[in-house]
């Protein structure tokens, strides 16, 4: 078997910067990315032979760990039944019964592959049932890599995208109104200028891709009302939050029901998946019954469907969040505890298995703040964990999760260790 930094000379000559998603590549952090050869419960096992717990897990979907034994007969029995038929399957029927069933807000749901395709038919469905080009997103939020969400900033509150990435036509840009998080006035202030032209929100209800920021009190309730008052489509894309922060999200945690939701990550039990739903009304405005187009080959998959179906049933069929939110608890009060024990500026965000670990005092409230915190200390910090055997997000911008196979002596020994790496700053 080679080891990572060979592997990584190989893939480097044929894959772009030697990896198929950009942060694995360790660029923020610096180094050379691991590769993994294998993953149980919540070790990963590099091709160095090194172990490590994981507290990346696979960046959400393994709420129940690496290769859990229940998922992966059900990935068997699928499998023994073929892998794609092209047909509607039996699993498509009963992931749509069981999402509808543990998210409220959606009655009628289409599934796709990745979060990404969730994101972008659910702005062209905005689109085409209000008959409005204009999508309002906000700083920091990350919705995939779709063109027209793929915008942070232009300067100012009102000031039409700029995109973030080459290849983006400045037209398609200057559809996407980008916002401050937690900044309601600005919203309102959009809905006066562009009145009738704004088709939908798109947000994270908790940006997690920045961290970990949390909304200010009112703040979902009131960008619910603007889209209610000028028939505007809100949608809460929970592919990161969905089924992590609780079974129903943070509209069921927060109580605000959006119109349209995207989900992925957890509901895939790691293989691709994707879906949005929502409101009937809008749902039906796609094909084949709207005008609406919208397609995938291989969408609802039975081999992902099986896995989502199990990892979607074990977390119904115990108490999953409980545990999570204590070992979340833990890890929140013992990283807290070290920083003011040596005096370090830092924060601790975390909802139940979801954390992030900021380098400042200055309480994040939105893209700017997150930016504002100690990046050497992040990446040096990074380094101390990995090197002790703790897998942490590459990226001060990445959240951190736990699993359900985390055991209380795993939570202990990783507390040590970061504990010990905090001190060694
Ligand atoms: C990961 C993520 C996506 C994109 O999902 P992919 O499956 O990577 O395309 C979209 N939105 C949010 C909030 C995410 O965290």
């Amino acid at each position: 078997m080679s080891h990572s930094s060979d592997l990584f000379e190989r893939a480097k000559r044929l894959i772009p910067g030697g990896v198929n998603s950009p942060v694995r590549a360790f660029r923020s952090v610096g180094g050379t990315p691991f590769f993994t050869k294998k993953a149980n419960g919540a070790t990963l096992t590099t091709a160095d032979d090194q172990d490590l717990i994981d507290f990346v897990c696979t960046w959400g979907p393994a709420i129940h760990g690496h290769n859990h034994s229940v998922i992966r007969d059900a990935i068997a029995e699928a499998l023994n039944k073929g892998t794609s038929f092209g047909t509607p399957n039996p699993y498509e029927v009963e992931m749509a019964e069981l999402l509808v069933e543990m998210v409220p807000s959606l009655e009628k749901i289409r599934m796709v592959n990745s979060g990404t395709e969730a994101t972008m038919t659910a702005i062209r469905l905005a689109r085409g049932y209000t008959k409005r080009n204009k999508i309002i997103k906000f700083e920091g939020c990350y919705h995939g890599h779709v063109d027209s969400l793929l915008i942070k900033a232009g300067s100012g509150a009102l000031t039409l995208g700029n995109p973030d990435s080459a290849g983006i036509p400045e037209s398609l840009a200057a559809e996407t109104i980008v916002l401050p998080f937690n900044d309601l006035e600005s919203v309102a202030a959009a809905f006066e200028k562009y009145s009738d032209e704004i088709a939908g929100i798109i947000l994270e209800p908790y940006p997690a891709n920045i961290g970990l920021i949390f909304p200010k009190s009112g703040y979902l309730q009131g960008l619910r009302d603007l889209c209610t008052q000028h028939g505007s489509v809100l949608i809460f894309d929970e592919v990161m939050t969905g089924f992590r922060v609780s079974a129903g999200g943070v509209q069921t945690k927060e109580g605000i029901t959006p119109d349209l939701t995207t989900l992925g990550k957890i509901i895939g039990g790691g293989l691709p998946v994707g879906v949005l739903g929502g409101k009937a009304e809008i749902m039906d405005h796609l094909a084949p019954l709207g005008p609406v187009y919208q397609a995938g080959t291989l969408s609802g998959n039975p081999l992902a469907m099986a896995a989502g179906i199990a990892s979607l049933k074990l977390l119904k069929d115990s108490d999953a969040y409980n545990r999570l939110e204590k070992m979340g608890a833990q890890v929140k009060e013992a990283i807290s505890s070290t920083l003011n024990e040596i005096g370090l500026p830092g924060q601790i965000p975390q909802v139940g298995s979801m954390f992030c670990l900021y380098f400042t005092d200055t309480p994040v409230e939105n893209l700017d703040g997150a930016t504002a915190t100690n990046t050497n200390r992040f990446n040096k910090y990074f380094h101390t964990c990995l090197g002790n055997g703790v897998y942490i997000p590459p990226s001060k911008y990445e959240g951190n999760f736990i699993s359900t196979a985390h055991d209380q002596g795993g939570i202990d020994q990783a507390c040590d260790v970061f504990a010990n790496a905090l001190r060694a700053l």
